[in-house]
């Protein structure tokens, strides 16, 4: 939460109150939220109907809550498979934002993108303090020095944010990406397209499908001289529910020029270019590949303040307000509050998650009426 939006909450009736301290790292003080009106205390759980943070609660915190309170934060339940198993025997309500639903209704909701948004700015930024060269295209008395060339992989929100980030910046931009609808969209901010008349991997809602390993292979070699032209490359390619592809290997990189430098936003979640770190910088051939690591918390203002206005509108969306207090009552016929819950009345309600849990359901028993025996009367 951020000062400036606790307002929007008590205004719909609900009380608020922050943990003391939990805005030092994005620069936001107690005094703000208590000028904001919000209480700041050291135990906020107590009595809350609702807790709201980024992360996950750690398990011991969950713990102490009585059951029916609701949890809302990122939640990745692949990761965090023993908490989900506490949440559900807890009677725990929890929501994940990962999981709400990409669609335009839910827009002002979607901390996927909010989040990615900030990580592609961050990550043009990054390209362009590394480089030890300019941006944009200097024409001088003293003679020209062109523009750099960044090349961006994966044109998602991330990527384009990258992409119109190092445009803003003077570089000429090159980028690509499976999707067939990304080619335009690069377009729209400025960059050009890469055609590597390749087959266009389109999954559900809009993301990308996984490629083969002979895709993958093809994708490398027709991608290899683009690669080695940049002096920056950018790469934020993710397939959800997966790690993310491998789409530049670490001799691609010892092709590119010296000085040249590489931004792997997906290092964490197992790298797009090999060799990558998350949090450090390595060298590989001539080039510095920085590997990113909790991106978006490195504009802890911009993050914070999306992410709050997420979960604002998330909160108002499952609030009733009454006669000047609020009642927090999601309804699960919203497909909005049904597609982003996970656990509710001790059952997980997420099926992916569930089935990895619990594995697969049973069928339902036979009854009388469906058995039928030939020669017999049904
Ligand atoms: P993401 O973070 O899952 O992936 C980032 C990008 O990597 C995607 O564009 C994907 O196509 C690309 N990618 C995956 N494999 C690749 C490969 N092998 N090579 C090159 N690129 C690869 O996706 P995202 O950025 O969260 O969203 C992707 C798209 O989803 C958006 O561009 C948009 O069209 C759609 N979207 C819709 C909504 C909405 O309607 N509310 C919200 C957000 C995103």
């Amino acid at each position: 939460m951020v000062p400036e939006l606790v307002g929007k909450l008590t205004a719909l009736g609900c009380t608020v109150a922050v943990e003391s301290g939990a805005g030092m790292l994005a620069l936001y003080f107690d005094d703000d939220y208590e000028a904001a009106g919000a209480e700041v205390s050291d135990d906020v759980l107590d009595g809350a109907d609702l807790v709201v943070s980024v992360n996950p609660l750690a398990d011991a915190e969950v713990r102490r809550l009585p059951t029916g309170t609701s949890v809302m934060s990122f939640l990745p339940t692949n990761q965090v498979p023993d908490l989900v198993v506490d949440l559900r025997d807890l009677g725990i309500t929890s929501f994940a934002m990962e999981l709400v639903p990409r669609i335009s209704r839910a827009q002002s909701m979607d901390a996927l993108s909010s989040q990615a948004l900030v990580s592609g700015y961050r990550c043009a930024i990054v390209a362009a303090g590394l480089l030890r060269r300019f941006f944009p295209l200097n024409m001088t008395a003293a003679g020209t020095v062109p523009p750099a060339e960044v090349v961006v992989l994966g044109a998602g929100v991330a990527g384009l944010q990258a992409i119109a980030t190092s445009r803003r910046l003077g570089a000429v931009v090159k980028a690509y990406d499976v999707r067939s609808a990304a080619a335009e969209e690069i377009r729209s901010v400025g960059g050009q397209s890469i055609d590597l008349q390749l087959e266009t991997l389109e999954g559900s809602g809009g993301y990308a499908r996984e490629m083969t390993q002979d895709r993958a292979q093809r994708q490398m070699e027709l991608l290899t001289p683009y690669v080695a032209a940049a002096d920056a490359l950018i790469t934020t390619a993710a397939v959800p529910g997966r790690q993310a592809p491998l789409l530049v290997t670490a001799s691609m990189v010892e092709q590119m020029k010296p000085g040249s430098v590489v931004v792997d936003l997906a290092a964490e979640s197992g790298g797009n270019v090999e060799g990558s770190v998350p949090g450090e910088v390595v060298r590989i051939g001539h080039a510095q590949v920085w590997g990113g690591a909790n991106v978006a918390a490195q504009l802890p203002q911009p993050a914070s303040k999306l992410y709050a206005q997420n979960i604002v509108n998330l909160v108002t969306l499952m609030t009733r307000s009454e006669d000047g207090g609020a009642t927090f009552a999601p309804d699960f016929e919203d497909e909005i509050v049904a597609g982003s819950c996970v656990t509710h009345e001790g059952v997980i309600r997420h099926e992916p998650t569930r089935a990895a849990i619990e594995g697969p359901l049973e069928p339902p028993p036979t009854t009388v009426a469906d058995t039928y025996v030939e020669g017999e009367p049904s």
